[in-house]
């Protein structure tokens, strides 16, 4: 294993040098040359457990799997259907809108062989998202199957900047080339870019208002992984990581690209056209994943099932990121299956800042500590950092020094980038506090708090205190107009099945009831509505000003 030490090596002495101050970051970086062809040649070596790179199922029969070397070969076939087909060249734009199938990942490897900057995006975008994309990022290029090219076509006469349509398909389609007809030789070198060249733009969710272009550089996305000396996914070459996540988002990228493969660990991707428990169990069951990275919703979703006949083949490690996860669900989950959850926090302008790692202490309801290379506060509104216990918003240092992972800028808007920083901070917009141990408590985002009769109440803590009652599948916590109190706590819920046929108005006191009792009385909620779904971004994530705006009368 003399290569996979070396690689470690050099990973903790640059680390560590870097953090000392005595090495410079390097200029020049590129993941496919740097990292991913390292790791081929190791495996060349027979260095490298025989482990697959990457794992793909259809979860229809189909199967795909590539070593490193089959990686790079494949990836630089595409870098040359990208540059000579399509006439992309370095700093180009191209947006990827495709379900989780093998070409998503090769095309992710071609950009950056041929220093095109990818901007993935989800297939459950509209037209209307669609024609924003294109339009905001003026990407010349686009990729796409059969479900998502018509949206296109009705869009893409007012995208004047889009000059080739790719489509992954079995068929054709007129004004589109075919991307597996396009074959071209694998003799491609991978082009130098600096480590502060563009990688991705990521959209943001839209959870609070029209999707944002964040950049992130090769040293922010690649780079970084390398320098982290305690590493959140801490993984081995043999093992299987399998996120559950959207291909449209930069959880995506961390968990099913950059990081994964900074370890030489394999990349296990299910199809999954619908997340349906039964499928993710069986294929927990079925295969040797290691590792499972999903959002909440996901482990809502399965604990509402009965775990005890499913046997795992080798899970060990569950990560869960991207909204707030009640403490009621890790629970379920940990007397069922015997596992921890553990919460990673972080945003598409961020990457992954706090982590509960392997090994650390569980706090049930915290979100972990600082990530390597972060200096994560929780601040107030002139950039003071705040005692533990203190409720701020949590913000980061960028400065003197920008680290590495914390995103370049909004792209085309000075406005809002400006905005995002506060002194030596870039601050999040999201309230929490930290402890005397370190350890990061959300509160909500700052939008989302609600002031009462002079109380400050975070919606995440009286929605858990609702999730721990039985009849509660789903909780939404906002603000709505009173007379007397300004605003008071209104709870949307959803209820659980055996549950829903019960007295609401019973049930509604009974849960008001229950909240008095686990938290301070004056975080209940004096209304409570049903309902039968949250509404909710493409990321499952529910839109709590949604409802608000609702309860306002704003829309
Ligand atoms: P937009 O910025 O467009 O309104 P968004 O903030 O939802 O959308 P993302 O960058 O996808 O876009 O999400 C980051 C946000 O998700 C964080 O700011 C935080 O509010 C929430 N979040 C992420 N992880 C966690 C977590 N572990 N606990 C609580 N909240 C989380
Ligand atoms: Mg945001």
């Amino acid at each position: 294993m003399y290569w996979v030490k070396y690689f470690c090596e050099i990973r903790l002495r640059s680390y560590q040098a870097v953090r000392r101050g005595e090495q410079e970051i390097p200029k020049y970086f590129n993941f496919a040359s740097d990292v991913l062809d390292k790791w081929s040649e190791i495996e060349k070596a027979g260095k490298r457990p025989s482990n697959s790179a990457f794992w793909w199922i259809s979860g229809k029969g189909e199967e795909v799997k590539w070593s490193f070397e089959e990686l790079g070969f494949l990836s630089r076939k595409v870098a040359n259907v990208l540059t000579k087909v399509c006439g992309l060249q370095k700093g180009d734009r191209i947006i990827v809108v495709l379900p989780r199938i093998p070409e998503w990942w090769l095309v992710n490897v071609a950009c950056m062989r041929a220093g095109i900057v990818l901007i993935p995006g989800t297939s459950q975008l509209s037209a209307k998202d669609i024609l924003y994309r294109l339009q905001a990022s003026k990407a010349m290029c686009i990729i796409t199957d059969d479900t998502v090219a018509p949206a296109v076509d009705s869009v893409a006469s007012e995208c004047q900047f889009l000059k080739t349509k790719l489509i992954v398909s079995k068929g054709s389609r007129e004004g589109w080339l075919n991307f597996s007809e396009l074959n071209q030789s694998a003799d491609h070198s991978c082009v130098k870019t600096r480590i502060e060249d563009s990688v991705n733009i990521f959209f943001t969710s839209g959870t609070t208002g029209s999707p944002k272009m964040t950049e992130h550089s090769h040293g922010s996305l690649g780079f970084r992984p390398l320098l982290s000396e305690r590493y959140w996914l801490d993984l081995t070459p043999s093992d299987v990581i399998w996120s559950t996540a959207d291909t449209g988002w930069i959880l995506t990228s961390l968990t099913s690209v950059f990081d994964p493969w900074v370890f030489g660990s394999c990349i296990f991707v299910h199809q999954l056209p619908q997340i349906e428990s039964a499928t993710i169990l069986n294929t927990l069951c079925r295969f040797p994943i290691d590792t499972l990275v999903g959002v909440p919703t996901l482990y809502r979703m399965l604990v509402q099932n009965d775990l005890s006949s499913y046997k795992f083949m080798n899970l060990k490690h569950c990560m869960s990121g991207g909204e707030p996860l009640n403490p009621e669900v890790m629970e379920k989950w940990k007397s069922q299956t015997g596992l921890d959850i553990h919460e990673v926090y972080g945003q598409t302008e961020t990457g992954i800042i706090c982590s509960v790692f392997k090994g650390m202490k569980i706090k049930p309801g915290s979100m972990g500590k600082a990530a390597p290379l972060f200096d994560v506060q929780v601040v107030d509104k002139n950039a003071n950092i705040l005692p533990p216990g203190q409720q701020g918003e949590i913000a980061v240092r960028s400065k003197p020094i920008r680290p590495l992972g914390l995103f370049s800028e909004y792209i085309d808007n000075p406005k809002k980038t400006a905005e995002s920083e506060r002194g030596d901070f870039y601050v999040t917009g999201d309230r929490g506090t930290m402890d005397e141990d370190g350890y990061f408590w959300f509160i909500g985002r700052d939008d989302d708090i609600i002031i009462s009769s002079g109380y400050r109440i975070g919606p995440f803590e009286v929605e858990s205190a609702l999730m721990e009652h039985p009849a509660v599948a789903e909780a939404a916590v906002v603000s709505s107009p009173d007379p007397l109190r300004g605003e008071v706590v209104k709870a949307f819920v959803v209820l659980s099945a055996t549950f829903s046929s019960s007295d609401r108005e019973h049930l509604a006191c009974e849960l008001q009831e229950h909240v008095k009792k686990t938290t301070a009385p004056y975080k209940y909620p004096r209304k409570v509505e049903f309902v039968q779904q949250m509404p909710k971004t493409i990321t499952g994530k529910i839109k709590r000003h949604e409802l608000r705006n609702k309860e306002w009368g704003r829309m």
